[in-house]
């Protein structure tokens, strides 16, 4: 799951982002609101957080001009203070939620995770079953049978990106994507690392490489 932060409080921005960091999220931070709206723009998201007031553009207008053009991500609204945000104007521009600063970070985690839920049990279930594979993204546990598998947050993540598309070539660019954030430029590599290391934990022959395309995740037969 990718996150963007667009806070111009740049101690509060980076606090969060190490915050959501620690709890398996890829997180993108910037501090303007031109920025952000890029970004939200130009990569698929999971969830935004959003201050209201923002150089360059207001969140609001973020906000607005991302729901014009059709995107969904869920957006949770930051204001300063009590009486900044208009709640009525907020949801009206497409906001999901909203929180008033200062606010605690275990309700802040809190609320992410309610609006992902959400998001992601609005059509399908947060459990992900492919043959002998149990993947639960709510509770973020993986079992092989009747084994639990132990994973990092980010193996955890990238196998994640393969369960939901399972049956379909996943691209080393695709889980890079979704998985590192825009401050990771090392080697697209990487992903294979953490394919093998998926291999040996979850000991089945379930990650198929499909030769210059990338991987895809195949229920044994
Ligand atoms: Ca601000």
């Amino acid at each position: 799951m990718r996150l963007l932060i667009v806070e111009d409080e740049k101690r509060l921005a980076l606090s969060l982002a190490k915050g959501l960091t620690a709890e398996g999220y890829a997180v993108d931070v910037v501090h303007d609101g031109r920025e952000g709206l890029h970004r939200a723009t130009e990569t698929p998201y999971d969830l935004l957080i959003l201050d209201i007031m923002l150089p360059g553009l207001n969140g609001y207008r973020v906000c607005a001009a991302l729901r014009a053009a059709g995107h969904d991500v869920p957006i949770l609204m930051l204001t300063a203070k009590d009486g900044e945000y208009d709640e009525a104007e907020g949801l009206d521009t497409g906001a999901d939620d909203y929180l008033t600063k200062p606010f605690s970070y275990v309700v802040l985690v809190a609320r992410v995770k309610a609006l992902l839920r959400r998001r992601g049990t609005a059509g399908a279930s947060p459990v992900h079953v492919v043959g002998e594979l149990t993947l639960d993204t709510a509770a973020r546990r993986v079992h092989v049978g009747e084994d639990e598998v132990t994973l990092t947050a980010k193996e955890f993540a990238v196998l994640e990106q393969l369960v939901l598309r399972a049956g379909e070539v996943v691209s080393k660019a695709q889980i890079l994507e979704h998985v590192w954030d825009f401050a990771y430029d090392g080697d697209p590599n990487i992903v294979e690392v953490y394919v093998s290391t998926l291999r040996r934990k979850l000991g089945a022959p379930l990650i198929r490489t499909v030769r210059g395309a990338g991987y895809r995740l195949e229920a044994p037969r």
